[in-house]
């Protein structure tokens, strides 16, 4: 049987699609094995976000080319300009990421035990959650970021492809992806919340959530919908606190926009999670600037915060902003938000303790007898039992810290 292996670099859009590379190859009879292991054909799903994803990227397929095997390139790195590309093995296949669907044709047929595609089974192996990728490109340009450059101008699946593709996945829990997620159905008029109503209604006992989100096209009639069966958690990205910060990164909103939607999600959905990510070091950040948004996170109950240090993209427009910050400043502010990260991290994970959730079981825990889970406000969870539990949602309390997660306990009588 021909073997696999993929690594992923970046964002949960990135994931979404090795998910789906996966689903084709496991489909076509490939079987998958550790990034690392020989295999016959090795996916690297780059990310050029910023200049330390590049170089990974590209480290990665130099490590992969090593093994001698077939590597397949996709990712933001293999579209046209930019990335990791220019500077992989030229024995590398290079697979933009509009046209991973031909995974197949571009390593070719022989690996396909019937010469054709075998009919999809999408789950692959022991996933309690899956990811799934419902919106690609981006027409925002903010002046940091390199995407629009390499995925294209918005677009979206359509909501009765997406709840194929639900209903196929076979899932407990499915993660709506995309690289601006709030923007899924602008070309047709539709909006998130009424693809969130069309699944709900036609797709009993799957749980949804949401990947990262921007604020500027996010509908407020989602947080309607949040409840056992739409997580009530929001990765809400904000970037920055101080409005010229945000004006010259080109973000479409000011901090009384964002603080304003952020105060109507925590009031309208009960123990809900917030988390976000965001950027130190921009072009003529001031030292106010900063202090503006550490300001802002200690206000804010975050349960999570990405920490993001400004990496120079060629070929974006603040690549050429004056007034760089210094690689030294840029690092003792990313250690200062890290911290006070931490804190709100520790805070939320204090504040949710004695209260009851609902949890997915997902994996074994590397502590013998225990089982991984995710509450649906996002916490880490760790159970006792064993694999017979992967998948299960269950009604849990929520009994005490241990490291990055709490240990919990089924409720008895469910
Ligand atoms: S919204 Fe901004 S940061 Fe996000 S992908 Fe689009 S351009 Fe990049």
């Amino acid at each position: 049987m021909p073997t696999f292996s993929i690594h992923t670099l970046g964002c949960r859009a990135n994931q979404a699609d090795s998910e789906q590379l996966a689903q084709i190859l496991l489909s076509a009879g490939f079987e998958e094995v550790a990034f690392g292991q020989p295999a016959d054909c090795q996916v690297i799903n780059t990310c050029t976000v910023t200049r330390e994803a590049d170089r990974k990227s590209a480290q990665m397929v130099r490590r992969a080319a090593r093994l001698g095997e077939q590597v397949v390139v996709t990712g933001c790195g293999a579209a046209q300009k930019g990335g990791a590309w220019q500077r992989v093995p030229s024995t590398a296949l290079r697979l933009p990421p509009d046209q991973r669907e031909q995974i197949l044709e571009k390593i070719g047929a022989q690996h396909c035990p019937s010469g054709e595609r075998l009919e999809r089974n999408w789950l692959r192996r022991d996933r309690a959650r899956a990811l799934l990728r419902i919106q690609e490109g981006c027409d925002q340009f903010c002046t940091f970021c390199i995407v629009p450059y390499v995925r294209g101008r918005a677009r979206s699946q359509t909501r009765e492809w997406v709840l194929e593709q639900v209903l196929q996945l076979g899932a407990q829990e499915v993660v709506l992806s995309g690289i601006h997620l709030s923007a899924w159905g602008r070309e047709r008029d539709e909006d998130l919340a009424d693809l969130l109503e069309f699944l709900l209604a036609r797709s009993e006992g799957i749980r949804y959530r949401l990947s990262s989100v921007e604020p500027d096209l996010f509908p407020r009639r989602v947080f309607e919908l949040m409840d056992e069966r739409l997580c009530p958690h929001l990765h809400l990205v904000l970037q920055h606190a101080s409005d010229s910060v945000l004006q010259r990164m080109h973000r479409g909103y000011q901090l009384a926009d964002y603080d304003a939607l952020v105060q109507e999600f925590l009031a309208r959905v009960p123990g809900a999670s917030l988390t976000t990510d965001l950027m130190v070091g921009f072009p003529g950040e001031t030292d106010q600037d900063f202090e503006t948004l550490m300001d802002y996170v200690r206000r804010t109950p975050f349960a999570r915060i990405h920490v993001f240090p400004y990496s120079q993209r060629p070929g974006t427009s603040a690549a050429r902003f004056p007034d760089q910050v210094p690689e030294a400043v840029c690092q003792i502010r990313r250690d200062r938000l890290l911290k006070l990260a931490e804190r709100k991290r520790v805070a939320f994970q204090r504040q949710n303790l004695g209260q009851v959730r609902e949890a997915l079981v997902e994996s074994e825990s590397e502590r013998p007898g225990w089982m991984k889970a995710t509450s649906d406000n996002f916490l880490p969870l760790l159970l006792r039992g064993g694999p017979a539990l992967r998948g299960k949602r269950l009604l849990c309390r929520l009994q005490r810290r241990w490291g990055e997660q709490i240990i919990a306990v089924v409720e008895e009588g469910f």
